[in-house]
């Protein structure tokens, strides 16, 4: 697993992200069209109009998750650890690690994002359940 780019991700506040603190992901969205990617491109993959970059709510809905038992190769998280699937504002869904196991976790359940360090040099974006 590689970690984001900086810019992928802001504080709550919009300032630089702070492992173990809230955070709020990057998204772009389409002017023309509406439609919202993670991550953030230039360009609206939909329509072809340039997009803008906004980030997205801080908490979202947990639609999905399952749990990660075999490394995948290359990997630095150690297993087992949870991955989920969250949709902010009905507009976008991204999958990422979840803060803890599955055992407890129920689908639709809100979760807020948060900056995480799951390796030495590994800094990305995890769901917290709240
Ligand atoms: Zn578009």
């Amino acid at each position: 697993m590689t970690g984001l780019e900086p810019a992928q991700m802001v504080a709550a506040d919009g300032g630089a992200p702070v492992v173990g603190e809230s955070a709020r992901l990057l998204a772009s969205q389409c002017p023309n069209c509406g439609r919202t990617e993670f991550p953030a491109r230039e360009q609206c993959p939909a329509c072809g109009e340039p997009s803008t970059t906004a980030p997205l709510p801080s908490e979202g809905r947990l639609c999905g998750f399952t749990a990660v038992l075999h490394p995948p190769p290359g990997t630095e998280v150690p297993v087992p650890y949870g991955i989920g699937v969250v949709e902010f504002d009905g507009r976008v869904r991204v999958m990422g690690l979840l803060t803890q196991q599955i055992d407890g976790l129920d689908v639709d359940q809100r979760v807020g994002t948060v900056t995480l360090q799951p390796a030495a040099d590994v800094v990305t974006y995890g769901f917290q359940p709240l």
